[in-house]
């Protein structure tokens, strides 16, 4: 899709911190992050949000999120996480997505990207 932020990123026209990849979904870091981890999962196809998406992918969308909630919670020491899933006006990109947003008992600092992608990759 033309002018798709995420569509490039897919395309690695525009660069991104990804940390899982197969042939239907890629999952990166957000770029402003809530907090450490805070990570996007998409599917490679352009579907534009939840009424568009093919049931399926959405599937593996939500497998993808079992494994990398696990891994997020191991390795970062995260006190759970929160799945957040926009829809029409408060969805900035409008290329579905879901947010795993990982929840600290304790307020911690923002690390840079750079090195919670090597923790999580
Ligand atoms: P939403 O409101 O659910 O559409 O959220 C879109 C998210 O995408 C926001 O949290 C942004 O920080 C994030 N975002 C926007 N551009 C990029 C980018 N180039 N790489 C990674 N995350 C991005
Ligand atoms: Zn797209």
């Amino acid at each position: 899709m033309e002018n798709c932020i995420f569509c490039k990123i897919i395309d690695n026209v525009i660069p991104s911190y990804k940390i899982y990849e197969d042939d239907n979904v890629l999952a990166f870091l957000d770029i402003n992050p809530a907090v450490n981890g805070h990570t996007l999962i998409i599917p490679k196809k352009h579907y534009t949000d939840l009424q568009d998406i093919d049931a399926n992918v959405l599937a593996n969308i939500f497998d993808v999120a079992k494994t990398l909630s696990m891994r997020i919670t191991e390795r970062l020491n995260c006190d759970g996480y929160t799945i957040i899933q926009n829809n029409g006006s408060p969805q900035e990109i409008k290329h579905f997505h879901i947010h795993i947003r990982p929840f600290y008992s304790l307020e911690e600092e923002l690390l840079p990207i750079e090195e919670i992608e090597k923790v999580l990759i």
